[in-house]
């Protein structure tokens, strides 16, 4: 079994107090990060908020422009040591395969400093756990899409590199053998005990694959945490919206709370008299059917959508003082009421967060 990562761990990836520009345009501002061996951290965030600068930085793909860069406990940065003297296994989502090498030469093809006898086993071994010692003989033409990766995969840990840097190595593949392949790749990395540094902007992707997850914004480091602390704790509407999409109402504290058309909220970070801002998740909405109407006003179905494994019901909420809502709800299994059904709605506090309103990000 893989051994659990401990805290304590040695510190493989440090990076510190990293900007980086294009030119005259800023990608990553001031990033503090690091990676203990056996700890896979990922990269998380919107298209064009600095992740893949971040790893060629680490690769050694980009000259380091400002900041400190360490691997196990060797800095990289001035002056420059190349990709090919970092120790890090590199795999990219467009890892191209030798084409002229069969699978077990592109596998092998980093261990030149073993023996011939040595590196075959090691390359079998590698193989072997990610599905692929069948396929040795192969050349990478023959091999479907995911199996080129898994190869790749393969090639990039053979040389045990004490830190894998990937990204979005699981983007091309469909969903079905993605899942297969991260839980596989997943398996690899805790079994080699090597640090990780994997980017995506797959929200579950991350939570999946991470031990810790750092939620980027702007070239910003947003919030860094175990997926757990990430969506259980997010320190602003950014984390919250990223992982979900959410109801939002605004109210007024009073009292330490705010009034909502489905019940109140707590909001002891905030003002009294202040605008708050209640973000709820879909999730946070229990929905019961109501045998009969009641008499006064009552919150009913406006359509409700089988999505698999949950049912989505669109639902108008009506509060007790006369506030009303439209509000999406995310109940388990199959719950299809009618148009118009009445219905009971109570909250789950753990799935509700109230910042200031006007907040935007940490990182306005
Ligand atoms: P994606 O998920 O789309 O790959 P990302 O988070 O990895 O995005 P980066 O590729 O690091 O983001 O890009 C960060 C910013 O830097 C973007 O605004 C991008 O347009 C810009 N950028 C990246 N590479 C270059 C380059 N070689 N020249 C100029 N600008 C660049």
């Amino acid at each position: 079994a893989a051994e659990p990562f401990a805290s304590e761990a040695p510190i493989v990836l440090s990076m510190q107090d990293i900007h980086h520009a294009y030119g005259r345009h800023t990608a990553v501002a001031g990033i503090n990060l690091t990676v203990r061996q056996g700890e896979v951290v990922c990269l998380l965030g919107p298209s064009g908020c600095g992740k893949t600068t971040l790893l060629r930085i680490v690769a050694g793909l980009e000259v380091l422009q400002r900041g400190h860069v360490e691997i196990n406990g060797r800095p990289l940065g001035q002056p420059h040591v190349p990709p090919e003297h970092r120790n890090v296994g590199l795999a990219f989502q467009e890892s191209a395969l030798f084409p002229h090498l069969s699978v077990l030469e592109n596998v092998t093809f980093g261990l030149a400093s073993l023996p011939a006898r040595q590196r075959r086993a090691r390359a079998m071994e590698l193989l072997a756990l990610l599905g692929m010692e069948d396929y040795a003989g192969s050349y990478p033409h023959t091999l479907s899409g995911g199996q080129q990766q898994r190869v790749a995969l393969a090639r990039a840990l053979a040389p045990e590199p004490g830190l894998m840097l990937l990204d979005e190595p699981f983007s091309s593949l469909d969903a079905r053998l993605r899942d297969r392949i991260r839980d596989d790749t997943l398996h690899v990395l805790k079994k080699l005990g090597a640090g990780a540094l994997l980017v995506t902007h797959d929200p579950e992707e991350a939570m999946f694959m991470a031990d810790r997850i750092a939620l980027m914004r702007e070239g910003h480091v947003v919030q860094m945490g175990t997926p757990r602390e990430l969506y259980c704790e997010p320190v602003d509407p950014f984390v919250v919206t990223f992982f979900d999409t959410v109801n939002e109402l605004t109210g007024e504290v009073r009292g330490g709370r705010v009034a909502t058309p489905v019940g109140e909220v707590a909001a002891p970070a905030l003002a009294e008299g202040e605008r708050a801002r209640v973000m709820i998740r879909p999730e946070a909405l229990r929905v019961e059917a109501l045998a009969k109407p009641p008499t006064t006003t009552h919150s009913h179905v406006i359509m409700a959508k089988l999505l698999g494994r949950a049912s989505l019901l669109h639902i108008c909420a009506h509060g007790a003082d006369g506030q009303e809502a439209h509000l999406h709800a995310r109940v388990p299994g199959v719950f299809l009421p009618e148009e118009g059904q009445p219905v009971a709605i109570s909250l789950d506090a753990s799935q509700v967060f109230v910042f200031p309103a006007g907040t935007r990000a940490a990182h306005g």
